[in-house]
């Protein structure tokens, strides 16, 4: 699973700052086959300290976090959903990430010049939003006139095209895609519009260095994720141990990288169960909710296809009694079927046979 979270903003936000102090961060692509490398991606760890635990217990060869890949999506201005700016090239983008992180500019400097020459976050926010909505009203329009070719030959158009005008007319009146009340089935649709207001959103506040823990105004009902970009490019220069006294000056537990990518992961609905061998020990991510057989596919299409059973001991109950060994000795390693919802944290051996 290759989850990809665009990073968006007006021009001068500070998106590269961050990308770029993001990508400093990047995984080795050799420990993931799936990585592709490109200019414009990043593929970085999710922080956990719940590996580090393992870690002690299993002493591994290597500790693979599970990773996010975030993507610098470049010029985004007024009229881009019109064609101004990179326009639509920047829309296609969007369209293949699964997420959607905007940088908003909270910082003050006189010294960086704002697109619309002053700092208004909450309209720069409105700017935005408007260029993705303009861009899934040409959408759903699209949809409208395709449905509707097929109204003589299949009678479940009517209902599709119906939804399509409801979704035109809440796109109309300023609304995200995802704000609209749907049903399972038109939500299952509307995805195959692949709409940008369908994404989940989450705002990053470039503020600056003395704002990092005033509270901020909310944003569309969303409480945006404080970052200061330049600090963030600044620590990523340094090692480790530069580094934390750097956090210490500033009086930060953590860089506030780290809490991005945590917040994008929870926004994805996601969360990871851990495989501990002699080998690896290795975070795998899941959609929350998700059962045994999917969880192992994640691994391997071979492990879900032939699963049997899980072995699974709880995070908890891993660390506290001391390993596989003591988990299994207690009682607390569990065999487990298909119809396990699988919890996070779960350390697991998949059982298959293929
Ligand atoms: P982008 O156009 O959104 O990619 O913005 P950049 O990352 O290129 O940043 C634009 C300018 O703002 C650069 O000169 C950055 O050094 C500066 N900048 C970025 N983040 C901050 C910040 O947190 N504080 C201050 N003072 N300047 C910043």
């Amino acid at each position: 699973m290759a989850l990809s979270i665009g990073i968006v903003g007006l021009p001068n936000v500070g998106k590269s700052t961050l990308f770029t102090a993001l990508t400093k961060n990047q995984v080795e692509a050799a420990n993931y086959p799936f990585a592709t490398i490109e200019p414009n991606t990043g593929i970085v760890p999710v922080p956990d300290a719940r590996l580090d635990a393992l870690a002690e217990i299993v002493n591994p060869q290597r500790v693979l976090p599970a990773t996010v890949e975030f993507v610098d999506i470049a010029g985004l201005v007024k009229g881009a959903s019109e064609g101004a700016g990179l326009g639509n090239q920047f829309l296609a983008n969007i369209r293949e990430c699964d997420a959607i992180a905007e940088v908003v500019r909270f910082f003050s400097d006189e010294n960086v010049i704002h697109v619309d020459g002053r700092v208004d976050p909450l309209s720069d926010v409105e700017t935005i939003k408007l260029e993705l909505i303009f861009a899934d009203m040409a959408t759903v329009e699209k949809g409208i006139q395709r449905f509707g070719k097929e109204l003589k030959a299949d009678k479940t158009a009517a209902a599709r095209v119906e939804l399509c005008q409801r979704m035109l007319a809440h796109l109309e009146a300023g609304h995200r895609a995802r704000s609209l009340t749907m049903t399972d089935d038109e939500v299952a649709v509307i995805k195959t519009l692949h709409l940008l207001t369908m994404k989940p959103m989450l705002y990053v506040a470039n503020v600056d260095e003395q704002q990092l823990d005033s509270e901020l105004p909310e944003i569309d009902g969303i409480r945006p994720i404080p970052i200061c970009a330049k600090v963030e490019a600044d620590l990523a220069e340094l090692d480790a141990e530069e580094a934390a006294e750097y956090l210490e000056s500033m009086g930060l537990a953590e860089p506030g990288l780290n809490t991005l990518i945590r917040e994008a992961y929870r926004l994805l609905g996601l969360q990871s169960y851990f495989t501990a061998g002699e080998k690896e020990v290795r975070a795998w991510t899941v959609p929350v909710g998700a059962k045994a057989p999917q969880a192992a596919g994640v691994i391997h299409t071979d492990f879900e296809r032939g699963f049997i059973k899980a072995e699974v001991v709880g995070f908890e109950d891993y660390v506290a009694l001391g390993g596989e060994k003591g988990a299994r000795e207690a009682g607390k390693l569990r065999l487990e079927g298909k119809e396990y919802v699988m919890a996070d944290g779960d350390v697991v051996h998949f059982k298959f046979n293929v």
